[in-house]
């Protein structure tokens, strides 16, 4: 990019990620100043900030690139405020998960991401909705929702792995495996006792390949429904999710579509992200290539264990 061409926005939230995260914001910009390029950088002060800062810079004739230092929740807020506009927005990972990030390929050094930056690659990102909140990257109906529960429960600042733990732990010995409708495009796919992964990558946490055939620029939501009634049936399940052999069970349904809704006579917990989402009855939609994002040279989703690896690090 030409530093002629105009500015460069930074949003930055100043809370998400560990030291060494910070330092690559930190580099980074003296790289960016280093090539002379007129920056705007904006740390974010409260919940939704970063999206005015976005949609701020959306409308800026002279602002050429929006670039986000933060966690998926941060990245989402900037990707909703940008819907609709045409400049570029790159990543620089600093969260805990960084879902979108591993999906579209970024290592999370400095030197990826001045490769990034040089390399230009634009790839359109659908934005996704469940109800009236906005999301980039996956959601889910029952277990995975109370898990999220739980760990937003006991939150007090940055969550790590480990936060997870027994929130998950706790959420396999309670959970009843409540019964749910799904309807993909207004028609009834699924009504019985089970879990639901829905969104737009194909990596889950710790890259779990749950929505397999996800592409998040093909205008499509995956949802992939696994009927389970008890604890083995989810062992089970997993299992088969981390062999990549799920989708040959008779018990997953896998689908692309643009619409599905969720709805059950029982309460029960849903996730947006990684955070706590709206109660049932939940309407998905998508809004095909809200964004579009800078992409690696190359990029395809970082694997399991390399993400295994990460929380060790
Ligand atoms: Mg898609």
């Amino acid at each position: 990019m030409n530093p002629q061409i105009g500015y460069i926005s930074l949003i930055i939230n100043p809370k998400s990620g560990a030291h060494s995260e910070k330092t690559l914001a930190k580099k980074f910009i003296t790289y960016l100043e280093r090539k002379n390029f007129k920056l705007q950088i904006n740390y974010t002060q409260y919940l939704n900030h970063a999206q005015e800062l976005a949609a701020d810079a959306a409308v800026k004739y002279d602002c050429a690139m929006v670039i986000v230092a933060g966690g998926d929740g941060t990245i989402r807020e900037v990707v909703h405020g940008l819907e609709g506009s045409d400049k570029p927005l790159m990543i620089l990972p600093c969260g805990t998960e960084n879902l979108l990030a591993n999906e579209l390929g970024y290592k999370f050094d400095f030197k990826t991401a001045v490769r990034v930056f040089e390399a230009e690659i634009l790839h359109p990102l659908d934005l996704c909705k469940g109800n009236d909140k906005f999301f980039t990257s996956v959601g889910g109906v029952g277990f995975d929702g109370k898990v999220v529960k739980l760990v937003d429960a006991q939150r007090k600042g940055n969550i790590t792995h480990l936060h997870y733990f027994f929130p998950i732990l706790q959420s396999f010995l309670q959970y009843d495996f409540p019964k749910f409708t799904v309807e993909v495009e207004d028609e009834v796919v699924f009504c019985d006792r089970g879990l639901v992964i829905f969104g737009n990558i194909s990596r889950y946490a710790l890259g779990l390949p749950i929505l397999k055939n996800a592409d998040y620029g093909d205008g499509l939501l995956d949802v992939c429904i696994y009927k389970c009634q008890n604890k083995p049936h989810l062992l089970y399940h997993s299992l088969m999710t981390v062999f990549k052999k799920h989708l040959r069970s008779k018990n997953v349904i896998y689908k692309q579509c643009k619409k599905i809704k969720i709805y059950s006579d029982m309460p029960i917990e849903t996730e947006l992200d990684g955070d706590p989402g709206p109660a049932l009855p939940l309407e998905v939609t998508i809004i095909p290539q809200a964004v579009k994002v800078l992409i690696p040279p190359k990029s395809k989703p970082v694997g399991m264990r390399r993400r295994i690896f990460r929380v060790f690090e």
